[in-house]
C-alpha cells in the first residue's frame, strides 16, 4: 500500500490510537442513555462527568464551565447567540477580519436583526489594535478574536487585546475561537469569557467539541429541548465522542513540546525560499508546523492536484472553503502581493515524520519547476 503524506492537519487530524481505543470501548460498554435513572443510564452519566472534569483541566477550569457541543462551529454559533442575549441592549459585534466562517457568518447573520458588525483589519503584522480600541463603545456586546488563525498559523495576543477591552468596559463579552491553538500553543485564558475548541483538530474524533464558559457568564442555550448539559445544550450526549475528547485533551496535556515540528517547518521554508515563493506572515509569531505559501504565477488548485497525484495532501485556504476556486478571504484580508495570492497551506501534526517532510520538499520543488516550464 502506498504511504499517504498528510499535510492538512489544520483541516483535520488523524485520530490517535489511544483516542480510537477509548471511543471503541465507550461505544461497546456505555450503552445507557445518560438521562435514564437506572444503573446503565447512571453509568453513562457518571462517565460523562468524569470526562468533563478532565476536559476542564485543559482550561484550568471547573467542570461546570464545560459545555459539550458537536464541534467548534456549534460552539462559536452558541457563544455568539448567548453573548448577544446576555448583553441584549448592546447592538455591535467586533471581530477580527480573519475569523473562521463559524464566527464570521454567525456574527453577520445578526445584521438581519439590527446588529452592526465591525471587522477589525488584520495585516501580516497582526491585528490593528488601534482600530479595535477606537471602535469600542457602550454599544459593543461582544468582541471575538481567534487565538490562532487556521490558514496562516498566526498567533494573536488575545489576552492582551481582551485586557484592553475589559479595561474599557467589563460588560463586553470576550470570545476566542481557540480551535487551532490546542496542542500547539497556550490557550488564552486571562480576560476570556468564552472559548470554542474541537476534538478533531488535535487527534480526537470528529463531531465533538466544547465551550469553555467564564464563571460569571449567564449562558443562554442555543439548542433547546431536553435538560442535558444542565439545560445549556439539549440533545442526548455523544458519549463516545465526549470520551474521545477527554482522551485527546489528556494526550495534549501529557505531550512534550513541539520543537521537532518547528524544525520541519523551518526546513520547508528554507527550501522553498529558492523558488520565488512567498511565506505568508513569515515574520509574525506562528504556531509550529503551519506554512501558507504562494508560488509566483502558480495557481494553488493546480499545485494541490499535482501533489495529490504523489499522495501528498495539502489544501488551499481553510477546509470548509477548499472546494471553492479563488483567493481565500484571509489572504485577501492580509493583502498579500498579487503574484503570490494563490496560496497552499501545509500543516503538520505530532505524527509528521522527517521522512515525510523530505518527500514533500522534494516533490514540491520538482512540481513547481515542472509547472513553470
Ligand atoms: N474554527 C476554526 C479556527 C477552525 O479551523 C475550524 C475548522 O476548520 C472551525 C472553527 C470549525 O470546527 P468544526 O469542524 O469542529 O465545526
Amino acid at each position: 500500500m502506498m504511504h499517504d503524506y498528510y499535510f492538512d492537519n489544520n483541516a483535520t487530524t488523524k485520530i490517535s490510537t489511544g483516542v480510537s481505543k477509548a471511543v471503541a470501548s465507550a461505544n461497546w460498554y456505555l450503552t445507557g442513555n445518560p438521562s435514564s435513572i437506572y444503573t446503565i443510564g447512571r453509568e453513562s452519566r457518571d462517565r460523562i462527568d468524569l470526562a468533563r472534569a478532565q476536559v476542564a483541566k485543559l482550561f484550568s477550569a471547573d467542570s461546570d464551565q464545560i459545555i459539550f457541543t458537536s464541534g467548534a462551529t456549534e460552539a462559536d454559533n452558541a457563544i455568539i447567540h448567548s453573548a448577544l442575549l446576555q448583553n441584549s441592549k448592546r447592538k455591535t459585534i467586533l471581530l477580527s477580519a480573519v475569523e473562521h466562517p463559524a464566527v464570521k457568518k454567525s456574527a453577520h447573520f445578526y445584521e438581519n436583526w439590527g446588529y452592526k458588525v465591525i471587522e477589525i483589519p488584520v495585516s501580516e503584522h497582526g491585528l490593528n489594535e488601534e482600530f479595535l480600541m477606537s471602535n469600542l463603545s457602550d454599544d459593543v456586546a461582544l468582541v471575538s478574536i481567534m487565538a490562532v488563525n487556521n490558514e496562516t498559523g498566526m498567533i494573536f495576543p488575545v489576552e492582551k487585546y481582551f485586557k484592553e477591552v475589559k479595561e474599557f468596559n467589563q460588560q463586553i463579552i470576550c470570545h476566542t475561537d481557540a480551535v487551532q491553538a490546542v496542542g500547539k500553543t497556550d490557550i488564552p485564558l486571562e480576560n476570556v469569557d468564552y472559548i470554542a475548541i474541537s476534538a478533531h483538530k488535535f487527534h480526537g474524533p470528529k463531531g465533538i467539541g466544547c465551550i469553555y464558559k467564564g464563571k460569571n457568564m449567564n449562558f443562554q442555550p442555543f439548542i433547546l429541548g431536553g435538560s442535558q448539559e444542565c439545560g445549556y445544550r439539549a440533545g442526548t450526549e455523544n458519549i463516545s465522542g465526549i470520551i474521545g475528547l477527554e482522551k485527546a485533551c489528556s494526550e495534549v496535556l501529557e505531550q512534550k513540546g513541539v520543537s521537532v515540528i518547528q524544525e520541519y517547518q523551518r526546513k520547508l521554508e528554507v527550501s522553498v525560499g529558492n523558488l520565488d515563493a512567498y511565506i505568508v506572515a513569515k515574520n509574525y509569531p506562528r504556531v509550529p508546523g503551519v506554512c501558507n505559501i504562494g508560488f509566483a504565477g502558480i495557481e494553488a488548485n493546480l499545485l494541490v492536484l499535482k501533489l495529490n497525484q504523489k499522495r501528498i495532501f495539502v489544501s488551499t485556504g481553510s477546509a470548509c472553503s477548499s472546494q471553492k476556486i479563488g483567493i481565500s478571504p484571509v489572504i485577501k484580508a492580509l493583502n498579500i502581493p498579487e503574484p503570490y495570492r494563490s496560496t497552499i497551506r501545509i500543516s503538520m501534526s505530532r505524527y509528521t515524520t522527517e521522512e515525510e517532510v523530505n518527500y514533500l520538499i522534494k516533490q514540491l520543488m520538482q512540481i513547481v519547476e515542472e509547472i513553470r516550464r
